[in-house]
């Protein structure tokens, strides 16, 4: 007969995603213990989001001290954590203050609400004719506005009426985007390196282009470093690698410790000065726990040993799976211990693939149909790379 929700594994819960089949009941460091008692090496993160791996014990105990504090005032009253993490922050980016927030898609709406102010407080464009270029390709979240300039049809249909006052050009493409930067433009909004895209690498003169057309027509550079930042390709920022510094970060994901969302816009005065009580804000945002956890995190990144480790474990990682193109993978690209891999299309589906190698101990995530990325917890060591490697090349030859 016709199946009922009973027959699925979680009739209870929304179908917006096809997980892999691991349950997991446990987890510490690089690894998840499902409920069957078997441990899996993870290699996803939870996209970036476990850069520091899973109960991180000094991300952990930094969030029970504060357990036993305070957890949630709302913004109505201050709190001795939010000013303390936010300065720690503000320092890291090399910026002057922080709008927090907690997940990456309320980022990223913040910094579309600053850079539409700014262009009518600041730059002044006209009432309602600011436009953000963006680029093709991009991946910024799931609100509407975001899925507005999405290029991907499953992230958009049947979404709209769509948020107007985007305009979306090639990533990479430095012509195409000095073409569409004009008066109206508030702001170029981009990530350094596309996440969900399959970990696309911009072509060396694309950033430092895009700041400079962004000095020349007075417009913001915006960098969702949501994904790419926090020690992720082997430097605090992506941007980084092209010396490139723009005037609004976006952050998440690892700033929550792997511990719950934690989210933030971090500019200077002169840009997220035009704020002013009452035009945005957020229940959570900048909440107690969050910020003794931000803090935590950002005092980590700080010592610079994560990045260091990054870039050196990256290095491992991209010389194996190199070993694999021209032999069930077309392409692998990536920056520090963030890779995406390009299966022979011949070779089946990147999930069929994904769920192969989960049988054999190791979890990963496909995107867009052969593309595999991988992004596992800093903390995972050379050996346990090797084996991952080994668990690749052994999924690789069964297919
Ligand atoms: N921006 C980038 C680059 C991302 O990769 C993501 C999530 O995958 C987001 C924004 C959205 O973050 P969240 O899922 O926390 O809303």
């Amino acid at each position: 007969g016709r199946p009922t929700t009973d027959d699925l594994p979680e009739p209870h819960v929304a179908h917006n995603y096809s997980p892999l089949p691991v349950t997991a009941a446990t987890a510490e460091g690089a690894w998840i213990t499902d409920v069957g008692g078997r441990r899996h090496l993870d290699c996803l993160g939870a996209y970036s989001a476990v850069n520091f791996g899973h109960r991180h014990p000094r991300i952990v105990a930094a969030a029970l001290d504060q357990l036993a504090r305070v957890t949630l005032t709302s913004r109505a009253f201050r709190s001795d954590r939010l000013e303390p993490f936010c300065a720690a922050l503000a320092s890291l980016c090399g910026k002057d203050m922080v709008l927090p927030m907690n997940t990456g898609a309320e980022a990223v709406e913040s910094g579309i609400k600053v850079a539409r102010k700014w262009g009518y407080d600041v730059k002044g464009v006209p009432d309602g004719r600011a436009t953000i270029v963006v680029a093709g390709g991009n991946f910024h979240g799931r609100t509407t506005t975001i899925v507005s300039f999405s290029d991907d049809p499953a992230a958009y249909t049947g979404f709209g009426p769509y948020t107007p006052g985007f305009v979306r050009v090639p990533f990479g493409d430095l012509a195409a985007l000095d073409a569409v930067i004009d008066e109206n433009t508030v702001a170029v909004l981009l990530e350094p390196v596309q996440g969900e895209a399959g970990v696309i690498v911009p072509p060396d003169d694309y950033l430092p282009g895009a700041r400079a057309l962004c000095n020349e027509r007075t417009a913001l550079l915006i960098v969702d470093e949501i994904q790419s930042g926090l020690g992720r390709t082997g430097r605090t920022f992506a941007v980084e690698h092209w010396g490139v510094e723009p005037d609004v970060y976006l952050l998440g994901k690892a700033l929550g410790g792997g511990l719950l969302p934690v989210s933030a816009v971090v500019a200077d005065r002169s840009v997220l000065g035009v704020l002013h009580p009452g035009e945005h804000g957020s229940t959570f945002g900048g909440n107690p726990l969050a910020a003794a956890v931000g803090h935590t995190v950002v005092d980590m990144l700080a010592e610079g040993t994560w990045q260091r480790r990054a870039a050196a474990l990256g290095e491992r990682l991209h010389e194996r799976l190199r070993d694999f193109v021209g032999d069930g993978v077309v392409a692998v690209r990536g920056l520090g211990l963030w890779a995406g891999i390009d299966l022979d299309p011949a070779l089946g589906t990147g999930k069929d693939f994904c769920r192969q190698l989960s049988e054999r101990g190791v979890l990963a995530k496909d995107t867009h149909g052969s593309t595999l990325r991988l992004a596992p917890p800093l903390v995972i060591t050379e050996s346990e790379i090797d084996w991952a490697m080994e668990r690749f090349a052994l999924t690789l030859r069964d297919r």
